[in-house]
């Protein structure tokens, strides 16, 4: 069956989903498709009133459900059937995603469908397992934790992975017994929509998921600002990160998940596999046109391999289908927007002016639509712009070491550290880089993450706090209370 489809045949919802039902609101934000910058739809952008409706709902119907205080299998059971819907709604989803994204129609059915249920199921089965402690005391005392959810979570969510970034917020802050109120990104927000719709279907109390919509500056800002959002858990840019930070610090302490930017190293040692490493490091730049988070963007190569290496990339980056989401056989994604290409390339043209030479790319595609070819820059400083910067698009930097040490240098980054890739034989060169990269999700002899959701991801220094997947996430949707009794 093909999965290509006609965009014109997608119904997009303009409206907020509160209590269980479409709000609609009128469109303000004019949308624009990333493949060949059509108009196709608007975002409404709710203010504080609607922000208010949504958490009072949800503030209600977490007290009123016991969804909070009911037998947990209650809540792994209702949450185990909105994974089956979604992955049952699939291709209806993928598509809500495809036409708004840069996503490819193939990519959204071969992974983000089964990925997003897949966490869902993963939490769902946590709600019954995981619980607070008998700790030991002194004789004649008797101490416990008790945990109990915190009510109402705030989430906020990037353009670039609606379903499954929704997915890693909504589903532990259920499991967890909470209910939500999740803002997606403007860009992107119509099959967050439609799984919060879901989510009813499934069971899972009306009010329990609402989803408004609306930008960072008057809706983000209302939410994270509420005074009966609880906790916020937040994925985005680390600019955004800090205007949420300062706004819960203006408005009232809360807890926070931030998962931020990063600025990737991938370290190819000389006794690596290269072909290896060369189609991991292509694939890692390329996919969504290079705006992932952990996009390895700094390629740091032994001198003696790097002309191979950089050979190998030159090839694997060249030949690519650049087309529409919607197109089984597009391989090759736009920037989202116009403004972010136009950003790609002055950060290109500040490193070449900066001193880069151009290995591929560095220039628009001359194509309908946001494209902009795979780049490949070396001769760059450790200050250059396209070193330093979160490029959030296809542009590589090749850098060369002879010593380990040098290595280790070079992939320190000043402002993140989210992840990192290894490519060695050497079992204790791989072990000792470990210790030596601050990151928070470290791979070797591979790059990018699957369908490991027992593994927390988080970043270290700017690139966030806290962790979503693994128990880290549930455990961070709980709060709490150490009970000592005197006996
Ligand atoms: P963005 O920060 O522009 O927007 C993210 C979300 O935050 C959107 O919903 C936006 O409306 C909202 N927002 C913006 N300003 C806000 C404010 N002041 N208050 C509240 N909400 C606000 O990011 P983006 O362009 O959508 O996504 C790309 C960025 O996200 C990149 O930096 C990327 O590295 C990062 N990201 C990080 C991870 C991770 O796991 N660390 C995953 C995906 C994306």
């Amino acid at each position: 069956m093909s999965l290509s489809f006609d965009p014109a045949s997608i119904p997009f919802r303009s409206g907020h989903f509160i209590g269980g039902s479409f709000v609609e609101d009128a469109p303000v934000l004019a949308m624009h498709r990333p493949s060949d910058g059509i108009e196709f739809a608007g975002c409404p952008v709710a203010d504080a009133a609607m922000v208010d409706r949504a958490v009072s709902t949800a503030r209600k119907a977490q007290k009123e459900s016991g969804w909070g205080t009911c037998r947990p299998r209650e809540r792994t059971n209702a949450l185990l059937r909105w994974a089956d819907l979604i992955e049952q709604h699939g291709l209806e989803l993928a598509q809500l995603e495809a036409v708004p994204s840069t996503r490819l129609i193939n990519q959204l059915i071969a992974g983000d469908i089964a990925v997003t249920a897949e966490q869902i199921r993963f939490f769902a089965e946590l709600a019954d397992k995981e619980g607070g402690a008998v700790v030991p005391t002194a004789g004649g005392q008797f101490g416990m934790i008790v945990t109990e959810p915190y009510g109402v979570v705030g989430a906020i969510t990037p353009w670039n992975f609606p379903l499954s970034m929704a997915g890693w917020k909504m589903a532990p802050a259920l499991a967890a017994g909470n209910a939500v109120v999740l803002k997606p990104s403007e860009m992107t927000p119509f099959a967050t929509l439609r799984m919060a719709e879901l989510s009813v279907e499934a069971g899972i109390p009306a009010g329990l998921v609402n989803v408004v919509l609306g930008d960072g500056p008057v809706t983000g800002n209302a939410l994270t600002g509420h005074p009966d959002i609880a906790k916020v858990s937040f994925t985005g840019s680390t600019g955004a990160g800090a205007a949420i930070m300062a706004n819960i610090a203006r408005t009232g302490i809360k807890p926070m998940t931030l998962e931020l930017g990063g600025k990737s190293p991938q370290l190819v040692f000389a006794d690596a596999d290269i072909a290896l490493a060369a189609d991991c490091i292509a694939r890692s730049i390329l996919f969504n046109g290079g705006q992932a988070c952990v996009a390895g963007s700094r390629v740091i190569a032994h001198a003696s391999i790097a002309g191979e290496l950089a050979e190998r990339l030159i090839t694997l980056m060249s030949g690519h289908q650049p087309g529409h989401g919607w197109d089984e056989t597009t391989t090759y994604s736009p920037c989202i927007s116009g403004r972010q290409r136009a950003r790609v390339h002055s950060l290109v043209q500040a490193a070449i002016s900066e001193g880069a030479e151009v290995l591929a790319g560095a220039r628009e595609m001359d194509y309908p639509g946001y494209f902009y070819q795979p780049t490949l820059l070396t001769n760059v400083a450790q200050d250059n712009t396209a070193v330093r910067e979160e490029v959030f698009g296809p542009v590589l930097t090749l850098q060369t070491f002879e010593t380990d040490e040098e290595a280790f240098t070079l992939a320190e980054h000043p402002t993140y550290g989210l992840a990192a890739g290894i490519y060695t034989r050497d079992l204790s060169r791989a072990l000792k880089s470990l210790e030596r990269i601050e990151a928070g999700t470290i791979w070797i002899n591979r790059y990018g993450r699957s369908r490991d959701h027992i593994l927390p991801t988080g970043g270290y220094k700017s690139s966030g706090i806290g962790k979503d997947l693994g128990r880290d996430a549930y455990h961070a949707n709980r709060r709490s209370k150490s009970v000592l009794i005197d006996l």
